[in-house]
């Protein structure tokens, strides 16, 4: 599938908090079910959680995973506002500090 038709799933970067420190933005906790990945633009390190694997499992070639901040440059070089989709999870057991 051409990238520009392809799904962005939109991944929170390891250190979103150190981003977002003095923001006021909640921290980010991810839970036990999430692991980190490499983003496929910019390969930082990345949380992707279990309903955006399991998306990007069964539809590969339909699907981007991206950190949020190459989310945002992507949907911007389409045209789109820059919309950030959520799966519903992060109920899950929260991951202890590693
Ligand atoms: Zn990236």
């Amino acid at each position: 599938m051409e990238r520009d038709k392809r799904v962005i799933l939109a991944c929170p970067p390891y250190n979103i908090n150190e981003l977002l420190a003095g923001t006021g933005v909640p921290e980010y906790v991810p839970t036990v079910e999430h692991s980190l990945i490499r983003c496929v633009d910019c390969q930082v390190e990345m949380w992707v959680g279990p309903n955006q694997r399991t998306t990007a499992a069964r539809a590969p070639l339909a699907t981007l995973l991206l950190c949020m901040g190459c989310a945002i440059k992507e949907t911007s070089r389409r045209g789109l506002p820059a919309a950030v989709g959520h799966f519903g999870g992060g109920g899950g057991r929260p991951r202890l500090p590693r």
